[in-house]
């Protein structure tokens, strides 16, 4: 049976779907959830989503958040979430590399706590961005089956 999942932010409602299995990166540590799950309140960290439905899998980055856990359905209110196809690398990377070149100019305490979870953010979406290519193929013999 499978459980329906809302993924939200301020702008936009990300994900409206029936999933067999949500894994989300629970602030105590990774949390994998099925229909009939117990009720529960959790904040999130900057980690992957992923929604496993039949042979597909949906990899999303989110910059922390909080979830809503019911038996029969899972609501995600994300800081920020970008589905793995739509991420753009070299604005994650370009990103990833001001944090960096900012660290090392030793900002005050809370410039570099925001600089830092930048630093993690865009390092996840080069994770996620990544995943795309996992993807599995469509039904049917791949290339490299063929007897040909
Ligand atoms: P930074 O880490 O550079 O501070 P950010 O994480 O704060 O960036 P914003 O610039 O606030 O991101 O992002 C505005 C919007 O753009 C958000 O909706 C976010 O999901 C999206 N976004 C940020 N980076 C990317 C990216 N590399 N690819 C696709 N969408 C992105």
């Amino acid at each position: 049976m499978p459980i329906k999942v809302d993924i939200v932010t301020r702008d936009r409602r990300l994900v409206s779907d029936e999933v067999d299995m949500i894994t989300l990166p629970g602030s105590a540590g990774q949390m994998g959830i099925l229909r009939g799950h117990a009720p529960l309140l959790s904040t999130l960290e900057i980690g992957e989503v992923v929604l496993h439905k039949g042979n597909d899998v949906r990899y999303i980055a989110i910059g922390g958040g909080v979830v809503e856990v019911r038996p029969d359905k899972v609501i995600v209110l994300a800081e920020s979430a970008e589905d793995a196809d739509e991420i753009d690398e070299a604005r994650a990377a370009a990103a990833r590399d001001r944090a960096r070149q900012s660290l090392e100019e030793n900002p005050p305490r809370d410039r570099k706590l925001q600089i830092e979870a930048s630093l993690q953010r865009n390092t996840l979406r080069l994770k996620v961005a990544r995943r795309r290519s996992n993807r599995p193929a469509r039904p049917g013999p791949s290339f490299e089956d063929s007897p040909n």
